[in-house]
């Protein structure tokens, strides 16, 4: 199968040439067509699989369908959540987003502790589409009332897993209070425990599932 075959967007497709991709990956090949369908998805995937691309590709291929709602601060509202464990992990996701999306007119930002907030501050004021961000730190910006989630329409979980051994457990589930019910969700986890199944069990909705 190559790239042309996926419905994605005109804009995104010319980006992934440019990268030299022809030919998507297994878990890009079964995950597009999915999440282009609107589809909650379940993927056990490693790192090196491509997964980055496989819920990238087809979220900025919907993101670049609609256009964005109005937050409650008057400014336009985040339309893609994406939380990761670490902040490398957030910043190499972002990356991935400002190259796929390089030729559509579609904001991101990447956020994570350690760092001043003010910046990040600034930056979601101005008004992002995708939010690529550590669960604590989103919380901390959420809490002090910095943040609208309420016009979030695609979570995604990366690397669930990761993010339940660093204790994150209780943090995703209070960010999962602020998303509304009504959304897309994905979740990608290399190793499922109990604790993943549940956490995919209150959050997915008639999931696809893949293994790769
Ligand atoms: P990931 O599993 O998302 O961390 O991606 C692993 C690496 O594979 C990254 O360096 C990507 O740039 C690269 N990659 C992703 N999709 C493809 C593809 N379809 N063809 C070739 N390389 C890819």
């Amino acid at each position: 199968m190559t790239f042309d075959e996926l419905e994605l967007d005109p804009a995104i497709l010319q980006a992934v040439h440019e990268q030299g991709y022809t030919n998507p990956t297994p878990i890009q090949e079964q995950a597009i067509p999915a999440v282009l369908a609107g589809k909650d998805l379940l993927a056990g995937a490693q790192t090196g699989t491509g997964k980055t691309a496989a819920f990238t590709l087809p979220m900025l291929t919907r993101l670049a369908k609609g256009s964005a709602p109005t937050n409650k601060f008057g400014g336009k509202g985040i339309r893609a959540l994406v939380l990761t464990p670490t902040r490398e992990l957030a910043a190499q996701v972002e990356e991935s987003v400002r190259v796929y999306g390089q030729h559509l007119k579609i904001k991101s930002c990447v956020v994570f502790g350690g760092v001043g907030m003010n910046p990040q501050i600034d930056r979601i004021k101005r008004g992002v589409d995708v939010l690529v961000a550590t669960p604590g730190r989103l919380l901390d910006l959420a809490q002090q009332g910095f943040l609208d989630l309420s016009t979030v329409e695609i979570l995604v979980l990366d690397e669930a897993d990761r993010m339940l051994d660093m204790g994150f457990i209780h943090d995703v589930k209070k960010v999962l209070k602020l998303v509304p019910k009504e959304k897309q969700s994905l979740l990608f986890s290399a190793t499922f425990s109990d604790e993943i199944r549940e956490l995919a069990n209150g959050l997915l909705h008639d999931p696809m599932s893949i293994q790769v």
